[in-house]
């Protein structure tokens, strides 16, 4: 044979949709040589799956439904799309249908069984690896290179582990070669479906998440291969994952044994036992970008690794608990570890790091925080004698930790690593909870508070100078991907506004609205964000316009498993979105609101989102919110950052009642002013949002948090006529006039003592206040007119004189500006990646 044998994957972001599959098909047909073909399940599906037998078993069939819905539209939409009509797009399109049919009973079933035995959802959700290999498979035969598919239930043998089976590499190496050998002998391209295999009893097992990345090793390893490539939607393996470690660069090259560690260690680049197979083999394994498919991306072979850096990466694993086994008898105990171990293993449960003091008065190991009580449980039980007896003080479990692994070959024989890593978190007094090193001196692992933990990781990145390796040659050109929450006025005119200029530093990617959601990881064109504006403005959702259909929970969660470049979701929306933001917090969004409600809602709900953010190492900003377009927060945020103390925040910040008092102070009726800010854009849909005083007093709210105010909102004076209060729009707008002759009169006495009325808010660390006021027509705040707004700001430094902040307030351009500000913020502080 001229070529030596190759093992392709293509992981789940690699074969989102059609133009994605197209993209791997034509990857394969100009390789020369011979390939085997590992396929993931389309991007989200595992998960979708996943969540649809989960409803199953609380007995909600009606989401089970939907998903089966949602996994034939997907597929067949692709193969409607890739395939000519004809017969063979007719057997995909019958074969996608009995994958849907079959997944809808047997969620059916699960329901009625109340319960979802790990031997069940693998079996569900094993079709989703089995469609893609399907539909790649008649792709490519479609082309020009024959393939076929060969289902990987015939060729990986495994334990009956299900849920993480593990492989039975001499049966599986027999299998690969009957199964594969003759079939590449004869020039096919045999097309296998990853993550799944078959337990000695013959029942459909899973390899655990991620689990493709294994079969490709195995099949490579089986077949005597010259070289794996993990195609995936990161130019390779990073030095961190680029979510937490901004500044996170490629390993051009890392030992077998280096990228065992990072993969033990949960780097969710890789599973954690892929490289199990072909460790002490001579099999490279390259793990490249399929965006950027000219690029080497990063080798793992057996060859020895650059010495330069001694530690090459870190691994985080988020989500454990520390589980220890405590007692100053504990000496004199035999065969703690033996036993604590014997225990957790009997439970098969994944413990990823142990440690143990060197008093011995403890023993200590983590576990995902989901198993800590039954490893509690499994470990109590084991000692129960030395319990009762006091020689063991207790069996007890701390959650909220992350494992923070520091992994490189160099550290062997490099004095100072450990000291260097502790100094750097000390430096920034992170408190490291727990400390193990692993006996190849390969890696250091800690334990941190999952708080700590981004803050931890970007600490000891940059003690190793980690941003330097290879070169340091950032990722690609930085850019920040934007998802649009909403598309209502202010969300159209930030699109015209970011389409404009066409900026390569930003690009949008998605759109969601209540009906769906659109998706280009490769970004929206101008033109294509000008035509949803354009059909929303007639009414239209997005889900009718190209897009799916699905929640927006889900449609965050699709868009975070693209490799997407410090994503953004902008919230321009007037919904209570908090669950959603922590939501995409959790998945690494950086967030801009125009939204006010997730910030000026109960003080819980506010504190429990800037924690979401602290813990995720994310940004929120929200400038937005208040003054539309003003620098209001920032200039706030200035003031404090130089030193200053902010005393007290002042002023109007509501342009629309801006615009209606300062129209009859200027002689117009309040009916008339009130029916022309709604006419201008400049007010809610409902101007009684704005004249009951309930949005000026959310800004308030969010001002006042700013300098620790933790109280209620105010209670506002309220401009609405109290009899219309409750009317239909329509109605009250017709009935407004009634009011018009009591304001008349009332601006008439006020402008006869020199005044003009104004709505004030005022915050303090300690109050607030929204209020209508009549003060001097010859200040500053009487002088205003318009939607001009005006905000000062009374501070140590600014005390005689408060610092002003002045400009137009209100209407869906200026508050897109104040977005758009705030993006670019975002990224001018984003480095890399
Ligand atoms: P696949 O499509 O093959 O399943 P994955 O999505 O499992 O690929 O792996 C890529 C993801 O792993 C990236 O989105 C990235 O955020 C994450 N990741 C975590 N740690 C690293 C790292 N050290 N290097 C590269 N990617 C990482
Ligand atoms: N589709 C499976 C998962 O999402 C396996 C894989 O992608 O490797 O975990
Ligand atoms: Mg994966």
């Amino acid at each position: 044979m001229r070529h030596p044998l190759e093992v392709w994957k293509f992981g789940g972001a690699s074969l989102a949709d059609a133009a994605a599959i197209r993209k791997a098909a034509e990857l394969a047909t100009g390789h020369p040589g011979p390939l085997v073909i590992v396929a993931s399940a389309l991007a989200g599906v595992t998960d979708l799956l996943l969540g649809g037998a989960h409803a199953a078993v609380s007995g909600d069939t009606r989401q089970a439904s939907r998903v089966a819905a949602a996994f034939l539209v997907r597929h067949r939409k692709i193969a409607r799309e890739l395939l000519p009509a004809g017969a063979q797009r007719r057997a995909l399109l019958a074969a996608i249908d009995a994958a849907a049919r079959e997944y809808r009973e047997l969620c059916a079933a699960v329901a009625v069984l109340g319960h979802l035995a790990p031997r069940a959802s693998d079996m569900l959700v094993a079709r989703g690896e089995r469609m893609s290999a399907t539909m790649l498979a008649a792709v490519l035969t479609a082309s020009r290179r024959r393939a076929v598919y060969a289902d990987a239930l015939r060729i990986v043998a495994t334990d009956d582990e299900h849920g993480g089976a593990a492989p039975d590499v001499a049966e599986t190496t027999r299998r690969a070669q009957r199964v594969l050998r003759p079939l590449i002998a004869a020039r096919r391209l045999p097309v296998v479906p990853g993550f799944i295999g078959t337990a000695p009893d013959g029942t459909v097992t899973t390899l655990g998440r991620g689990g493709s990345d294994l079969t490709a090793t195995l099949l490579a390893r089986a077949l005597g291969a010259r070289q794996v490539v993990l195609w995936k939607d990161v130019p390779g393996i990073l030095t961190a994952d680029p979510r937490l470690v901004p500044d996170a660069r490629l390993i051009p090259h890392l030992h077998h044994r280096e990228a065992a560690e990072v993969a033990h260690y949960g780097a969710k680049v890789l599973h954690s036992r892929a490289l199990i197979p072909i460790a002490g083999t001579r099999i490279v394994l390259r793990v490249r970008s399929f965006i950027d498919t000219e690029r080497p991306g990063t080798e793992v072979s057996a060859r020895r690794s650059d010495q330069t850096h001694p530690v090459k990466a870190l691994a985080i694993v988020r989500n454990q608990a520390i589980v220890t086994v405590a007692g100053k008898g504990m000496a004199g105990v035999h065969g703690i570890a033996a036993r604590t171990f014997g225990a957790v293993d009997a439970e098969r449960l994944s413990v990823s790091t142990i440690f143990q003091a060197s008093s011995e008065s403890s023993i200590g190991f983590t576990v995902p925080d989901a198993e800590a009580a039954r490893a509690v449980r499994a470990v109590g039980g084991a000692f129960q004698g030395e319990l009762a007896s006091g020689l063991i003080d207790n069996v007890s479990a701390r959650a909220g930790m992350a494992v923070i692994a520091v992994v490189g070959d160099g550290m062997v024989g490099t004095p100072g690593v450990a000291a260097r890593v502790f100094s750097s978190l000390a430096a920034a007094s992170l408190n490291v909870v727990a400390i193990a090193q692993g006996s190849s001196e390969r890696n250091i692992s800690l334990v941190v508070r999952e708080a700590d933990a981004p803050e931890a990781a970007r600490r000891i990145h940059a003690a190793f100078q980690l941003s330097k390796i290879g070169g340091g040659r950032p990722l690609a050109t930085p850019r920040t991907d934007v998802v649009f929450l909403g598309f209502g006025r202010v969300g159209r005119a930030l699109a015209d506004q970011i389409a404009g200029p066409n900026d390569p530093r930003i690009r949008v990617i998605g759109v969601l609205d209540r009906s769906g959601y659109v998706f280009e990881p490769r970004g929206l064109s101008g033109r294509r964000l000008q035509d949803l504006a354009r059909e929303k403005d007639r009414g239209a959702l997005v889900a009718s316009l190209g897009g799916q259909a699905a929640p927006a929970g889900e449609a965050l969660t699709l868009m975070a498993s693209h490799a997407v470049s410090r994503p953004v979701v902008v919230d321009v929306t007037g919904d209570e979105t908090g669950d959603l933001l922590r939501t995409a917090l959790g998945h690494g969004f950086d967030l801009v609101l125009a939204n006010k409600k997730p910030v000026a809602g109960s003080w819980e709900s506010y504190a429990s989102l800037m924690a979401a953010s602290a813990a995720a190492g994310r940004t929120i900003r929200y400038e937005a919110t208040v003054g539309a377009g003003l620098p209001i927060i920032d200039t706030y945020k200035k003031l404090v950052e130089t030193g200053d103390r902010v005393l007290r925040i002042e002023g109007t910040v509501s342009g629309t009642l801006m615009y209606v008092v300062s129209a009859i102070s200027a002689g117009k009726p309040f009916s008339t002013a009130v029916r022309e800010a709604v006419a201008q854009g400049y007010a809610e849909p409902d101007p009684r949002d704005d004249l009951s005083g309930r949005d000026a007093a959310r800004k308030v709210l969010i001002l006042a948090r700013l300098m620790g105010y933790r109280g209620p909102a105010p209670a506002p004076d309220d401009l609405t006529p109290p009899a219309l209060r409750k009317l239909p729009l329509d109605q009250f707008l017709a009935r407004l006039p009634e009011v018009d002759a009591e304001w008349a009169a009332r601006t008439r006495r006020e402008a006869a003592r020199g005044r003009v009325l104004r709505y004030i808010v005022a915050a303090t660390p300690r109050g607030v206040s929204a209020r209508l006021i009549a003060v001097p027509a010859d200040s500053p705040i009487g002088a205003l007119h318009g939607t001009r707004n005006l905000i000062s700001f009374t501070t140590t430094r600014y005390r005689k004189e408060p610092l002003i902040v002045s400009g137009p307030g209100a209407g869906a351009e200026v508050t897109a500006a104040g977005i758009l500000n705030d993006i670019y913020s975002l990224s001018a502080s984003a480095h890399g990646y």
